[in-house]
């Protein structure tokens, strides 16, 4: 599975400092998103995703492994370094392996999944809101513009340990991941992320959008977003080529699909072809006795027989004998040689039917079974 990624960050339309920070290092992805006062979350977001970065590429654990250890080395610094004392950030990483992505998330930055058209957050926000929402004091609409809406429970680097949400899901080609930061889910709702990510198959230019979208809402804080696609490693169009990349490779099934069934019909004639060329009858063509190369059927119109040789003899005067009376449907033969001994047989019967008492062979079909 190849996945295309699509990434933008922007300080918005009010902050003095873009305190997020990403990570795009295939097969690793992550958004972080800072807090504290001077540039203390600026630090606390980049320092956090170069650790789990390095811990990562040590192969130090699991996923949240990598985050744990983030949170001990923002807390440290935090701790050492008065400037950026109590500084946090969020972080919500996505690893995508073997069509399997593996996510580890704190904070309310979020990943959600865009599937055959619907759009599901992966994560759950630790937040105040989100807590009320799940305790049924609150609705998610009322959470969206709720004055405490921005108090995160859970952050990196402000306690000496944190607990790490975990999760894993199977991707689908055609899948599409979104992580981003609160400043574009706090500005722009859910449905219009969603009609974004569905009208811009260009990952890159789906984030570049989202963040358009964030800024004229009213930008009040950083935003940034990751757009993920995952695709079939089998020869996929470049982006944005098609209205919908991901209905690709399902096309090319279709026509693979109808290639090989042209290929068995073939096969298949071919076959008839072999077997009707070794098939001989004797029949009536243009009301006389004829030698037919082939079989004496006519499936869907489709003729499987030709003239070999037309005699002379009248159809009618051999059907009249009753031992050939199916003759206009066909009367088999074991090969040509067989049915002109047939021929032969019917010419003496109709001459011996034409003159009674001249002879004893009347009566007798010959080979006509
Ligand atoms: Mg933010």
């Amino acid at each position: 599975m190849r996945i295309d990624v699509g990434v933008a960050t922007d300080i918005g339309r009010v902050r003095e400092v873009n305190e997020d920070s990403y990570l795009v290092d295939a097969p690793l992805y992550a958004v972080a998103d800072g807090m504290g006062g001077h540039r203390g979350g600026d630090v606390a977001s980049s320092l956090a995703l170069e650790i789990v970065e390095a811990a990562f590429r040590e192969g130090k654990g699991s996923l949240a492994d990598q985050v744990r250890e983030a949170n001990r080395a923002v807390h440290s610094r935090s701790e050492a370094d008065q400037a950026v004392s109590g500084m946090g950030t969020t972080l919500t990483a996505v690893m995508v392996e073997d069509a399997t992505a593996r996510f580890a998330h704190v904070g309310d930055s979020r990943a959600y999944l865009l599937r055959a058209g619907d759009l599901r957050q992966v994560t759950n926000d630790h937040t105040l809101v989100a807590r009320m929402v799940r305790a049924g004091e609150i609705t998610p609409e009322e959470a969206a513009v709720h004055p405490h809406r921005n108090v995160v429970t859970r952050v990196i680097g402000t306690e000496e340990t944190v607990a790490v949400d975990e999760d894993t899901l199977p991707l689908l080609d055609g899948d599409r991941l979104l992580l981003c930061s609160d400043g574009l889910t706090g500005m722009v709702a859910e449905d219009q992320i969603q009609a974004i990510l569905e009208a811009e198959p260009d990952p890159q230019r789906a984030a570049d959008r989202m963040v358009k979208a964030a800024n004229r809402a009213g930008g009040i804080d950083n935003i940034t977003v990751l757009v993920l696609d995952a695709l079939s490693e089998d020869g996929d169009p470049p982006p944005g080529q098609l209205p919908s990349p991901s209905r690709w490779p399902s096309l090319k099934r279709l026509i693979a699909g109808a290639v090989i069934a042209v290929v068995v019909i073939v096969a298949v004639l071919f076959g008839v072809r072999a077997y009707v060329d070794r098939q001989w009858y004797v029949g009536e063509s243009d009301g006389k006795v004829a030698v037919f190369q082939g079989i004496p059927a006519h499936p869907l119109g489709i003729t499987l027989a030709d003239v070999d040789t037309q005699t002379e003899i009248a159809a009618a005067d051999v059907v009249a004998i009753e031992v050939y009376r199916d003759l206009p449907d066909g009367i088999s033969a074991e090969n040509r040689a067989d049915a002109f001994a047939i021929v032969e047989q019917m010419r003496a019967d109709v001459t011996d039917a034409a003159s009674p008492g001249t002879g004893d062979g009347g009566g007798n079909g010959g080979g006509a079974a």
